[in-house]
């Protein structure tokens, strides 16, 4: 009846089958944007007690926030890593300008695996609408976002002089992975992985063949 093992501990079959049904429950909240839950919402969900609930998880670490309960992202990106179906990137666009809005557009991400989950602009015409169903928030909730949608890695495509401050700010929030389109160099923790793509550079790299 037993499964696989966490910590050394045998996991029963009963409750890998469980982490399924929550993970379902997290996706169709995580779709209406609910970005908290409690054990007792997600236990009446599925017929479920809160104590079967915080139990089964329990297994795995400690996930629930006192006062809180559980964020919904965070907690499904931890089941599926725990089921083995966290394929899924999830990423945060800084900056929505003519560069953010094209890649906010570009459908070829969720192709590979890639979602923008959100987008954060400090210009408040931008703020507050959607582009390709992904909301603009105001840069302020930087952190907070990143953390309630559990969001790995960062697309920067803001002015190089907001660049090392945003940088220093998603690091910070936990990010360890950055794209950067914006022609500067960052200064990250050895840890944290950049990778540039500088447009310009590259047709000027070009160019030297057009002659
Ligand atoms: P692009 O370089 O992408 O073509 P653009 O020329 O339209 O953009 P930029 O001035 O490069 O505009 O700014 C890119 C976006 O970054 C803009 O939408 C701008 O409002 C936003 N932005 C500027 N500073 C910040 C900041 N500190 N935090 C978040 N967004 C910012």
């Amino acid at each position: 009846m037993f499964n696989i093992s966490s910590g050394g501990r045998k996991i029963p079959k009963a409750v890998i089958k469980r982490l399924s049904l929550y993970s379902r429950v997290l996706q169709a909240m995580e779709m209406r944007s609910v970005e908290k839950i409690s054990s007792m919402e997600l236990g009446e969900k599925l017929g479920l007690n809160p104590a079967q609930v915080r139990k089964d998880l329990a297994y795995f670490g400690q996930f629930g926030v006192r006062g809180v309960g559980y964020y919904v992202a965070e907690l499904r990106k931890s089941i599926k890593r725990i089921l083995g179906t966290d394929r899924e990137v999830r990423v945060g666009l800084i900056g929505v300008g003519n560069l953010g809005l094209a890649l906010l557009s570009y459908g070829g991400f969720a192709r590979q695996g890639f979602r923008i989950v959100a987008a954060f602009d400090n210009d408040k015409r931008k703020v507050g609408s959607v582009k390709n169903n992904i909301e603009i928030f105001n840069v302020h909730e930087l952190e907070e976002k990143i953390k309630v949608r559990a969001i790995d890695l960062a697309i920067l495509a803001v002015p190089a002089d907001a660049a090392q401050e945003i940088a220093d700010r998603v690091v910070k929030a936990g990010i360890s992975a950055i794209l950067n389109f914006v022609p500067t160099r960052l200064v990250v923790p050895d840890d944290v992985k950049v990778h540039y793509v500088d447009l310009a550079i590259e047709i000027e790299s070009l160019t030297y063949y057009l002659r």
